[in-house]
C-alpha cells in the first residue's frame, strides 16, 4: 500500500526524523493561509501516489503567501504527468505547503528488501547524488550508490551507519544526526511492516543540518491487519478503481494491459493461464485469483470486475475444482453474466470437484460459451476470440 508524502512525513516525525513544518491544503486560499502562518518561503507540492513530481511541474517554490496561492491554484486540479504516472497522468486533489529550507546538498537514502539469492535481506541504499535524477544515477553510475546489507538476526548496527556516512562523504559534524536517521528508518521499516522507505532528497541545509525534504513509504499489504493506523491512511482515489473493488470483495485482482480477461482459482494456476495466453499469441487483461473458498457471490463480483475493464474482448474461465466446487463457480458466472449487459465471448474450462453439476448449470443457462477440456486449448480459443 502506498501513502501520500504528507502522511509519510507525519510518520517520520514520530520517529524523530526532522522534516519541514507544513500542512495540507485543498484550496489555493488554504495554501495562502498556511504559507502566512509559516512566516517563511514555502514550497507547494502536489500530493499524488507517484514520484517525479518536480520534473512534471508539481513542486513549486513560493516566496510569499500570494505566490503560494498562485502555485496552489496552478497545481490543484491539474493532471500531473510524471514518469511514474504513465501518460494518462493523475489528478491532483491536494497540495502540501511547507517551509522551504536553503538546500546545500541533496542526498538519497533508502531501505529496501533485496530478494536476490545472495542477499535475501534488507539493504540500505545511499547516494551523494540525491534529488531528482537518482534513477538515472542508478543506471549510468551505479558506483555512486553505497549499499549496506542488514542482517535479519543481528539487525541494524551503528558501524553500518558510519560506513554509509563515510561513503556519502559526510562531514563528521553530521555523522551523529545521520546515524539517528538511519537507525530510525530501520526501526520504522520493521515496526510498521514497510516494503520500502525512501528519503529523496535527504538534504544538508545551509545551517548544517539534515532534513527529509521528500519521503516515500510503501507498506506490505499482508502486514496491514497489524497496523490499523496505517490502513486508515489509504486513499482509494489514488488506486486503480477495479483493484479497490477487488480488495473489498476479497479476491486477488491485478489489472494488466491485454484484452483476454481471466478468472482462475489459485495463484499458480492463474500465472500458468497467463503464460499460456501469451504462448498462444495473446495478452492477458488481468491476473485474477478467486481463491479456494469463494462463494457464488464472490465469483459474481469477480466476474463483474473482470468485465468492467473496457479493454477485455474475451473471457477465459479456468477452474480446477478442489475445495472450490465447479457448481459454485458456474452459479456465480451465470448470475453475473445475466446481470451484465455487455456480452463477451467466453471460453470455460472446468475440471475437478462437481464438474458435471457445473457444466449442467452452464448448459442450462442462456449463456453462450465455448467449452475446452485442455488448458492450452482453452487459451488458444480465448485468444482467437479476442482477436475477432
Ligand atoms: P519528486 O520530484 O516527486 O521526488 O518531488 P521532491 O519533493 O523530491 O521535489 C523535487 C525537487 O524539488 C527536490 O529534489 C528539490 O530540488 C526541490 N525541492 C523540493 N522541496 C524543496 C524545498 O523545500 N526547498 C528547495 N530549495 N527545493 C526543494
Ligand atoms: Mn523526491
Amino acid at each position: 500500500m502506498k501513502i501520500h508524502e504528507y502522511q509519510a512525513k507525519n510518520i517520520l516525525r514520530e520517529y524523530n526524523i526532522t522534516v519541514p513544518r507544513g500542512e495540507v491544503a485543498t484550496t489555493p486560499e488554504m495554501a495562502r493561509e498556511i504559507a502566512a502562518s509559516l512566516k517563511t518561503r514555502v514550497v507547494v507540492k502536489a500530493q499524488i501516489h507517484a514520484g517525479g513530481r518536480g520534473k512534471g511541474g508539481g513542486v513549486r517554490l513560493a516566496a510569499s503567501p500570494e505566490e503560494a496561492f498562485e502555485a496552489a491554484k496552478g497545481i490543484i486540479g491539474m493532471n500531473l504527468v510524471t514518469h511514474q504516472t504513465g501518460p494518462e497522468g493523475k489528478l491532483v486533489r491536494q497540495v502540501l505547503v511547507e517551509e522551504a529550507p536553503e538546500i546545500e546538498k541533496e542526498l538519497y537514502l533508502g531501505l529496501v528488501v533485496d530478494r536476490s539469492r545472495e542477499r535475501e535481506c534488507m539493504v540500505y541504499m545511499a547516494s551523494e547524488a540525491g534529488g531528482m535524477d537518482i534513477e538515472e544515477i542508478a543506471r549510468t553510475a551505479p558506483e555512486k550508490i553505497v549499499k549496506a546489507a542488514v542482517h535479519p538476526a543481528i539487525g541494524f548496527s551503528p558501524f553500518q551507519a558510519r560506513k554509509i556516512a563515510y561513503g556519502l562523504g559526510l562531514d563528521k559534524s553530521l555523522s551523529a544526526q545521520f546515524s539517528n536517521i538511519a537507525r530510525s528508518l530501520h526501526r520504522l521499516f520493521v515496526e510498521k511492516d514497510a516494503s520500502l522507505v525512501e528519503i529523496n532528497p535527504l538534504v544538508i541545509t545551509a545551517d548544517g543540518n539534515l532534513m527529509a525534504v521528500d519521503t516515500k513509504l510503501n507498506f506490505d499489504d499482508d502486514g496491514l491487519f497489524r497496523h490499523p493506523e496505517i490502513k486508515a491512511l489509504r486513499d482509494e482515489t489514488e488506486e486503480e478503481p477495479l483493484e479497490v473493488e477487488a480488495v473489498n470483495t476479497g479476491v486477488n485482482y491485478i489489472k494488466l494491459d491485454g484484452n483476454v480477461g481471466c478468472m482462475v482459482n489459485g495463484a499458480g494456476l492463474a500465472m500458468t493461464t497467463m503464460d499460456l495466453i501469451k504462448l498462444a499469441g495473446g495478452e492477458p487483461a488481468n491476473f485474477l485469483d478467486v481463491g479456494g473458498g469463494a462463494s457464488p457471490e464472490q465469483i459474481e463480483k469477480a466476474f463483474r470486475i473482470l468485465t468492467s475493464d473496457p479493454k477485455v474482448k474475451a473471457i477465459l474461465v479456468n477452474i480446477f475444482g478442489g475445495i472450490l466446487r465447479c457448481d459454485r463457480v458456474a452459479t456465480g458466472v451465470v448470475e453475473a453474466a445475466s446481470k451484465i449487459k455487455k456480452k463477451l465471448p467466453m471460453v470455460v474450462r472446468l475440471q475437478g470437484t462437481n464438474v458435471e453439476e457445473g457444466r449442467k448449470i452452464l448448459q442450462e443457462s442462456d449463456l453462450t460459451f465455448e467449452v475446452a477440456d485442455e488448458l492450452y486449448e482453452a487459451a488458444q480459443k480465448a485468444v482467437e476470440l479476442s482477436k475477432r
